[in-house]
């Protein structure tokens, strides 16, 4: 399946933040998008997650159009986003983050849990199996039950990846995940993402950290002033003369 994003534009105010962003990449592959700050990446992370409208281009998802679905519908229909700023509940635990970010509860809201008690206890046990598979998986059992205010940036970051994660999702975009986060953790994140991404979990990854970044992902896409100015293998594009200019200010990388 192919996400396929077009000839997005999208102004605020009368700046253009992106002008005629196109791409495409396997919903099960690995793209990083890299570009100087202001460059419109997580504006263009918006536009494609649905929580912002472009004013004009498409993005579909193996030829299904998104462009009427908001991000609710775009994650059943198998894609979900983090945020750069995590936006965990600092006051529930990280087991209860990821319990509270699984889709469909029957349980939501106080008619469900009146009329169908017995399965919303079924749903419950089930949600709660899978959120500590998935905090087993991140290594976060440690502090499954600290409060997620408390945790490190870099713990926040994969408390983000796990409620990602609790959708089911065949792709999933990360905005920044190693910003803030220790070089220890840096190498943690990308390899739980590189074993995600194995067993068939596509990632497209906004990041400013090259280094990290490139280490992850065969391809990048870079963009500059709300445009892609060069897209391939990470080593081909830093060599890029333009890519120097724009993005590392014409210094030797
Ligand atoms: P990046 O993530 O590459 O740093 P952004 O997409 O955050 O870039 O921002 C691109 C440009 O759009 C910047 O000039 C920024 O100030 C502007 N911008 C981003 N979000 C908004 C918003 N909600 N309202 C107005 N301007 C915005
Ligand atoms: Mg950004």
């Amino acid at each position: 399946m192919t996400l396929t994003v077009r000839d997005i534009t999208k102004s605020w105010g009368g700046f253009r933040a992106l002008d005629g962003v196109s791409f495409s990449m396997e919903s099960s592959g690995l793209l990083g998008i890299i570009g100087p700050n202001g460059a419109g990446k997580s504006t263009l992370f918006s536009v494609v997650s649905g929580f912002i409208g472009a004013d004009a281009g498409s993005v579909s998802l193996g030829g299904a159009a998104f462009d009427r679905m908001g991000p609710a519908a775009r994650a059943r229909a198998g894609m979900v986003r983090t945020f750069q700023v995590p936006r965990e509940f600092h006051h529930l635990t990280v087991r209860e983050n990821l319990m509270a970010a699984a889709p469909g509860q029957s349980g939501e809201g106080l008619v469900g849990l009146f009329l169908r008690p017995g399965r919303v206890r079924a749903e419950e046990v089930a949600i709660r199996a899978e959120a500590d598979a998935t905090i087993d998986f991140l290594r976060l059992a440690p502090v499954a039950d600290t409060p997620a205010g408390r945790l490190s940036g870099g713990q926040k970051k994969l408390v983000e990846l796990g409620r990602a994660l609790m959708a089911k999702p065949r792709l999933i975009l990360l905005d920044e995940p190693f910003a803030g986060v220790n070089p220890v953790l840096i190498a943690e994140i990308a390899e739980r993402i590189a074993v995600l991404n194995a067993r068939g979990i596509g990632f497209l990854v906004i990041e400013h950290d090259l280094d990290a970044l490139s280490r992850l992902v065969p391809r990048l896409v870079v963009m500059d002033r709300g445009r892609v100015l060069a897209e391939g293998a990470p080593t081909q594009v830093l060599l890029d003369p333009a890519v120097r200019e724009a993005y590392l200010g014409g210094v030797a990388a």
